[in-house]
């Protein structure tokens, strides 16, 4: 049976972290504001600052649609050993972006009432419509990713080693560090000859946080399968370029890590009235950024302006 909580759980993940550092009034608003904004008789404001939540653009969505297209290709590689062509990929992926944009273009008001179930693009939801500039990145983006997939060195090493063994994919998965629970989701994690392979497919470009994100998934893996250090290969996956980064990390990266989750907690409880029920302070307490751009680019944006 579901209950309601007054206070959402407290956890910590790299995201978390990220949102936190670019703007305290949206962590705010993701994290604490739209908590039981689900409910028909929730505040407004936490209605609404959930259906922003449940926002998505379409760099992000193009993002999760190859992410699961690949998530299903793996899995029935490993079932059936079958290897898809690049087109019958991009038909899986094209079907999923029309049907989110029929979703933002003619389901509007069924989003409204059920964020859950439809799909809104930012950029529907901001202008009415999507340019001609954004739906070309996309199509541009679609085949090389997919092309870059299939001659990835992950997707290699699979078709190619018989005894390599799938640990997890894509799931949303925690662990405790130090009594704190840690959230990691990682796309692929998989036993090759006595190592341990740590994946991760980017659709975007090259990132400063992207080796840390990885280094949380390292610790995850350490903590959730006590695997030690030196049997773990973290690996990033870059789509759009074909580019393939691996790493072997050291207990100095991972203290570093520990380091940088215990300062980020330390901020995060002093936006707390009572830290043991995550009880958070008031909306006004969490500053906003004040950078135009990013304001910009905010899915709270309207929330901030009605609210000032
Ligand atoms: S609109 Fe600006 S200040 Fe408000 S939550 Fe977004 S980034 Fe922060």
């Amino acid at each position: 049976m579901f209950q309601m909580k007054e206070f959402p759980e407290f956890s910590w993940s790299h995201s978390r972290h990220k949102l936190l550092m670019e703007c305290p009034r949206k962590y705010g608003y993701t994290y604490y504001i739209s908590h039981n904004g689900w409910l028909f008789d929730a505040p407004l404001l936490a209605q609404q600052a959930y259906r922003l939540k449940k926002l998505t653009t379409l760099p992000m969505f193009f993002g999760q649609a190859v992410h699961n297209v690949i998530e299903k290709t793996i899995k029935r590689y490993m079932k059936h050993h079958y290897i898809p062509t690049v087109s019958e990929l991009e038909a899986t992926v094209r079907s999923d972006l029309r049907k989110a944009f029929i979703d933002s273009r003619d389901h509007g008001d069924l989003w409204y009432h059920k964020p859950n179930h439809y799909i809104m693009f930012f950029e529907f939801y901001k202008h009415g419509y999507l340019t001609k500039t954004e739906t070309k990145e996309i199509n541009d983006r679609l085949g090389t990713c997919l092309h870059h997939f299939l001659q990835s060195k992950t997707f290699k090493e699979l078709t190619s080693h018989p005894a390599i063994n799938i640990i997890e994919s894509k799931k949303f998965r925690s662990t405790y560090v130090d009594h704190i629970k840690m959230y990691a989701v990682l796309d692929l994690l998989y036993q090759d000859d006595g190592k341990y392979v740590i994946v991760d497919w980017k659709t975007g470009k090259h990132s400063t946080d992207d080796l840390t994100q990885l280094a949380v998934y390292a610790l995850y893996v350490m903590k959730k399968y006590e695997i030690p250090l030196e049997k773990i290969e973290i690996r990033n996956e870059y789509l759009l370029t074909g580019s393939c980064h691996t790493y072997q990390l050291n207990s100095q990266d991972i203290q570093s890590l520990l380091n940088l989750m215990a300062t980020s907690i330390d901020m995060m409880t002093t936006y707390l009235k009572q830290p043991d029920e995550n009880n958070p302070l008031p909306l006004h307490s969490f500053p906003e950024n004040g950078n135009p751009f990013q304001c910009n680019q905010c899915f709270y944006k309207e929330l901030c302006e009605s609210i000032e």
